[in-house]
């Protein structure tokens, strides 16, 4: 038996040789004074035959064969509990030496396999943790009034609308939970057809939807679509690009949300002589989209070509939400409402309806018929609603109180300068005024906000003594500056900012 402190001095001396080896000849001959030995059994080169060299030490060949059997004997042993590991680390005394989780090549395999599985069902995990409102079975569908609340941080005024959207959003999913489990009860499709002037919020209210859903969104508006095989975009491709938006994963994409906007323009054209093909046969191609079919799209691409791969999309399951400003139908509701009620007894005022702010509230199935929407098209749109237009005090709301408010997004880039932004409430009556004179709605605030807080955004970072700016009406109209207070004094100063000016 070698003493281990003999071995210790023979492993120093050794290692030194090794590295004098390299250069020196002279240390040939001490090397060959010296033996390699076992580092686990410790016999000699010359007792245990030849050796396998590893960082630092020698095993060999019969230790290393010893370990490779005892890893095939303790295999699994790792993944296993940690009770049969413990057990396995002190029967082994080769696990301990080696300084390294034994492991057979089997189970290296399972462990990569099991790694590759994990890499592939991860994104989904991942999905579950950042979407705990997704809908998928009953019990996760939020009941009509939560999602009336939520929307109501976002979407100012359009109660009724909300309330429909709602009730036809909880119906629908309902609707798809109770498809899955293949009830015998069919439950008919909710999908909806929203009236309402431009910037009113139609688009807005389904992007928040989809967004407080977590369902995927596809946007398009109905100008570009035209019966397939002519230019513009065929109906199907609304469907593709749901798909994407469902990054592709066809299962999500069909139980999302598709909103076709601008869809008054796909109306019955009259008096035509050429075939319709943006128009009626719009109306007629989308039939089986609404209802429910089978559509092959392609992944990827808006156009179906030989190089793109094709994907099946059920659209049974998607709710398809209509929009559209029907710039005509106001006169179409009056001229019916005048005539019912100029007749019989109950004959009241002619001109009764003719200054009714609300008239587009009034509408019903026939109207937008009359409009040019063909009875097939509206009746696989059986929820039929228009939203208001914004008022002066809605567009002030709109301006200050949602969640995302164009005022709380210029308050909060000020801040990051450390400057105060306010406005005075007859700075955003101003504002709404201007607003209403475009007759875009809701659209023309930012458009207006830009336009007076891009000065400021210029001016303000050139002085860091201002600590807050105060929009007035005054400025609005042109007629002065904005006031500003400074940082140490906190007192109003007339300071004229040098890149801005009153216009009038
Ligand atoms: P449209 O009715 O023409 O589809 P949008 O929904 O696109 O109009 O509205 C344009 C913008 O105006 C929205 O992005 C949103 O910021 C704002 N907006 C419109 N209506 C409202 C509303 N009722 N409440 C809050 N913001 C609104």
């Amino acid at each position: 038996m070698i003493d281990d402190k003999d071995i210790n001095d023979e492993i120093i001396d050794e290692d030194s040789i090794d590295i004098d080896n390299e250069d020196n000849e002279d240390n040939e001959d001490k090397k060959d004074d010296y033996e390699e030995f076992c580092m686990i059994c410790k016999r000699t080169e010359s007792k245990a035959g030849k050796m396998f060299h590893m960082p630092n030490m020698c095993i060999c060949s019969d230790c290393m064969q010893k370990t490779m059997d005892s890893m095939m004997d303790f295999r699994g042993a790792f993944n296993n509990s940690s009770n049969n590991k413990d057990k396995n680390d002190s029967d082994n005394p080769f696990n301990n030496l080696l300084g390294f989780n034994i492991m057979s090549f089997s189970d290296f395999q399972d462990s990569i396999s099991k790694k590759q599985k994990v890499k592939k069902s991860k994104p989904k995990e991942k999905k579950k943790e950042e979407s705990p409102e997704e809908i998928f079975d009953i019990k996760n569908i939020p009941a009509p009034h939560v999602i009336k609340e939520k929307l109501d941080e976002y979407v100012i005024g359009q109660e009724h609308a909300k309330k429909v959207i709602s009730v036809a959003v909880y119906n629908h999913y309902k609707r798809v939970a109770a498809s899955l489990n293949n009830d015998d009860v069919e439950i008919e499709k909710s999908n909806m057809l929203m009236i309402g002037p431009t910037g009113c919020g139609k688009t807005y209210i389904v992007k928040t939807l989809a967004k407080l859903l977590n369902v995927p969104l596809a946007i398009t508006d109905a100008t570009s679509l035209t019966e397939a095989g002519y230019i513009g975009d065929d109906i199907e491709s609304v469907v593709s690009k749901l798909l994407a938006a469902a990054d592709n994963d066809v299962e999500k994409a069909e139980r999302g949300i598709i909103f076709i906007d601008e869809i008054d323009k796909i109306a019955k054209k009259k008096n035509i002589n050429n075939r319709d093909v943006s128009g009626e046969s719009v109306q007629q191609g989308m039939l089986k989209l609404l209802e429910g079919s089978e559509v092959e799209v392609p992944v990827g691409a808006t156009n179906k070509n030989a190089m793109v791969p094709l994907a099946t999309v059920n659209t049974k399951n998607i709710l398809f939400i209509c929009g559209g400003a029907f710039p005509d139908l106001e006169r179409i509701i009056k001229e019916r409402l005048n005539k019912k009620a100029s007749i019989g007894f109950s004959a009241d005022l002619k001109d009764k309806y003719d200054n009714d702010p609300d008239i587009l509230t009034k509408v019903t199935v026939d109207d937008v018929r009359d409009f040019g929407m063909i009875p097939e098209f509206l009746g696989r749109l059986p929820i039929l609603f228009a939203l208001k237009g914004l008022t002066k005090e809605m567009l002030i709301k709109v301006l200050r109180e949602p969640k995302n408010a164009i005022l709380k997004q210029y308050e909060k880039l000020l801040s990051m300068d450390e400057v105060k932004l306010e406005f005075d409430d007859s700075a955003l009556e101003a504002i709404a005024e201007k607003a209403l004179e475009k007759n875009t709605g809701a659209r023309a605030l930012r458009a207006i906000l830009e336009e007076y807080m891009l000065d400021i955004m210029y001016e303000i970072p050139k002085d860091d003594n201002i600590g807050t700016v105060i929009i007035t009406r005054d400025y609005i109209e042109g007629k002065g500056i904005p006031v500003i207070k400074m940082r140490e004094t906190e007192k109003l100063v007339d300071k004229a900012l040098p890149g801005i000016q009153a216009t009038n």
